[in-house]
């Protein structure tokens, strides 16, 4: 059977690194800077980039190239790069193809260091930006501009889970010559393909999913090849390169992405449906409830509706703050995509420094609780998230 033919859960795990003389049957960590040439012409034509092989890992490593094509077997790419971090890839993608003059037209709702590029960082060297909100056909049409180059989405939004229509803003991309790059970190490519929908790149944060056991920060961008070969050499320059261990520890952890998200996505649904049941809830979103605004988008754009369910308890700052100070199972930190049940409070933690005005144009509300529903029973995460919401209500 060809790599073609196989189902992706096979690839990803059949997907390796060839193996040394020892024949181990786990892939080797490559832990080297460097790799020796077998003679001067053979280092010639290595530069030359006239014959295939290692040189350095900051270049290049067998652990970063497997990590990097299951990546792209997953995304249906047929090329990529790994990077450090997630905002790494961000940033790579950003300042490795735009320049000075270009706008970057990006969804209100993005991560807050992606916003801090933005904002602070392209502007130096006069990159713009205008932000539209997500779901606004007409916003996108009337923020375009001639000198937009690049479209920067998150879909779903974090933390309100919004939508946005990639298949609408693919095409919207392609008839303006416009580069759609998506975060495609919540819904992983086993939920959402953004490729498929007409996205010229894709990233990820590895950190979250895809290492799936909160141990390593990494990433990796993937997509179009000649948009990748022109990333490629700017990182070999600007080395933000990926460690070999990381990329063997994230390799392995994709052999059980598939299937960790099916069952991240079923406790998630789960905990949907009993918060919409609880009284001291005001509401709870999650893209696979019919309740959700954008269900049909939902089913249509992802395969499930990913780990990270929203909802709001009755009440408000307070209340939230109590709710987390009551959990005793989940986890109080700045992660998600774990194995652990993760509770965050957007507007005293990671949105605080919004306005009250911002963090509602993103649709944070003072009550909102982000919850990354984990691998534990899911009956277990029931009882403790019921226990705190019976406490956030009763202090009142
Ligand atoms: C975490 C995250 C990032 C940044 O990734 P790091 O690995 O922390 O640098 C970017 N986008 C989203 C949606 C994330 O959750």
């Amino acid at each position: 059977m060809t790599d073609s033919e196989q189902k992706i859960e096979t690839a990803v795990i059949r997907t390796q690194t060839p193996a040394s003389p020892h024949r181990e049957h786990s892939s080797a960590i490559y832990m080297t800077s460097s790799f020796t040439f077998e003679d001067a012409e053979h280092a010639r034509a290595l530069f030359a980039r006239e014959a295939e092989g290692q040189i350095y890992t900051r270049y290049g490593n067998p652990n970063v190239d497997e990590f990097i094509e299951k990546m792209c077997q997953l995304e249906g790419a047929p090329a990529g790069i790994a990077l450090a971090s997630g905002m790494s890839a961000v940033f790579t993608a950003l300042a490795g193809l735009l320049n000075s003059g270009d706008h970057v037209l990006a969804s209100r709702a993005v991560f807050g260091s992606t916003h801090q590029i933005l904002t602070r960082i392209l502007p130096r060297w006069g990159i713009g930006h205008s932000y539209v909100d997500g779901m606004d056909a007409e916003g996108w049409a009337t923020a375009v501009r001639p000198t937009t180059r690049l479209c920067l989405v998150e879909t779903p939004s974090n933390p309100a889970l919004d939508l946005i229509d990639l298949a609408w803003l693919g095409e919207f991309c392609r008839a303006r010559d416009i580069i759609l790059l998506v975060d495609n970190v919540f819904a992983t490519p086993v939920l959402q393909r953004p490729l498929t929908f007409g996205a010229h790149l894709v990233m990820h944060s590895a950190t979250k999913y895809i290492d799936g056991q909160g141990r390593a920060i990494g990433g990796v961008l993937v997509g179009d090849r000649f948009l990748i070969d022109e990333l490629t050499g700017f990182i070999r320059h600007t080395g933000p390169s990926l460690s070999p261990f990381n990329a063997w520890l994230f390799s392995k952890s994709l052999e059980t992405l598939p299937l960790r998200m099916e069952r991240h996505c079923a406790n998630a649904l789960k905990l949907a449906e009993f918060l919409e049941g609880q009284p001291q809830v005001a509401w709870v979103k999650y893209p696979h409830l019919p309740s959700h605004p954008q269900y049909e988008l939902a089913k249509r754009q992802m395969k499930a509706g990913g780990g990270m369910v929203t909802f709001a308890v009755q009440g408000g700052l307070a209340q939230g703050r109590r709710f987390l100070d009551a959990l005793q199972l989940c986890s109080l930190t700045a992660n998600l995509g774990d194995t652990r049940t993760i509770a965050t409070h957007p507007a005293s933690t990671t949105h605080s420094s919004l306005t009250e005005e911002e963090r509602q144009a993103v649709g944070i509300s003072p009550g909102l609780i982000r919850i990354s529903v984990g691998l534990e029973a899911v009956e277990d995460v029931m009882a403790d998230v019921a226990q705190a919401l019976a406490q956030s209500a009763d202090d009142r």
